[in-house]
């Protein structure tokens, strides 16, 4: 939903990604699907989940004032921003601080902007950012993007926008609203076209700031700045589920006698998969979240024809 443009999606040479999860939901819905617009607080396993051939054995899910009940779960929560965590971050959120170009361009028309990130993600808050306000500076942390070529090629053919090569933000300054970045730069790219920190500072407007034996910590002034360094997967709600090293559900393949896979999405958990964001720390297209979702409800009407 927070996506703009999709450019790899089958079927369409570009959509918005509020344009394609509304066509999604036309889809279903024509085809019986009854949706529910709520955020569910609590996950409760059957009773017995060795057991799950007794029908009275249900999920339930509870959920604002409904209480859900299913004989099979797929997990397919997403991954949400992940945030640098550094000093006044999460003070000045709403107040200069984002992590949603789309959402939040608006607040920042005419105003200067950074942004944090050298992956997709980053470059597609950048090109839509760009379009409103008219010094951009991405900030990445090495000196080369993780991005698509495409998708740097596209942002960095604006002349309002610039980056900054290996640096990283140290504290976001301003009391009510973001008034600058506490930069800190490990060391003067040849990308930026300049011999020094001395003058990439001058070159970018900023002030230095050395303290404490900190000699390469400079401010760069900004109103607004938009994180994007990747994502945390939404796993809290799901008590026993077992996670990978990185946080995100683990998928645990099944096979048949003959060494072909039989089920690609089941969990730790009998009864629950999972598709998309929640699991995948690779791949993360809207493409393949729907392909693993058509997995998982593949796996889940096999399971159930099992169960019976
Ligand atoms: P990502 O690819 O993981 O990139 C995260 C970026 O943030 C990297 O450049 C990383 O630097 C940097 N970073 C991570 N932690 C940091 C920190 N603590 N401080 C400073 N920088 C930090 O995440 P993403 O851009 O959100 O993309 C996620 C996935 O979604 C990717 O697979 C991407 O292809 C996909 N995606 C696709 C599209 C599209 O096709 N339209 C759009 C958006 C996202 P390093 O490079 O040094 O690691």
């Amino acid at each position: 939903m927070l996506t703009s443009d999709i450019e790899n999606y089958p079927g369409f040479a570009s959509i918005q990604g509020p344009e394609l999860m509304q066509k999604m939901r036309d889809q279903v819905t024509g085809l019986g699907v009854e949706v529910f617009d709520l955020d569910f607080t609590k996950l409760a396993l059957p009773v017995d989940s060795g057991n799950l051939k007794d029908s009275r054995n249900l999920f339930t899910v509870t959920a604002e004032d409904k209480k859900l009940e299913g004989k099979s779960i797929i997990a397919a929560t997403g991954a949400d921003t992940t945030w640098l965590g550094v000093p006044g971050e999460e003070k000045l959120r709403g107040h200069g601080v984002s992590s949603c170009a789309p959402c939040d361009a608006f607040f920042f028309r005419g105003r200067p902007v950074a942004v944090v990130g050298g992956g997709d993600s980053a470059m597609e808050e950048a090109h839509v950012i760009a379009k409103v306000s008219p010094d951009v500076v991405i900030i990445h942390r090495r000196d080369e993007f993780r991005a698509q070529k495409v998708m740097v090629e596209r942002v960095l053919g604006f002349p309002n926008v610039r980056t900054l090569y290996n640096t990283v933000v140290v504290e976001m300054l301003g009391e009510e609203k973001l008034t600058g970045l506490l930069l800190e730069t490990a060391s003067v790219s040849p990308k930026q076209g300049v011999e020094n920190l001395d003058a990439l500072v001058a070159k970018f407007g900023g002030t230095l700031r050395q303290a404490q034996g900190k000699l390469n910590r400079w401010v760069l002034p900004r109103e607004g700045v938009f994180v994007s360094v990747g994502l945390t997967p939404n796993t809290n709600i799901y008590e026993g589920l077992e996670l990978d090293a990185k946080g995100y559900v683990k998928r645990f393949e099944e096979h048949d006698e003959h060494g072909t896979i039989k089920y690609l999405t089941k969990t730790s958990l009998p009864g629950v998969f999972t598709a998309g964001d929640v699991h995948d720390a690779r791949y993360k297209q809207a493409v393949t979240a729907a392909g693993f979702g058509c997995m998982a409800a593949l796996d889940v009407e096999r399971w159930l024809t099992e169960q019976t």
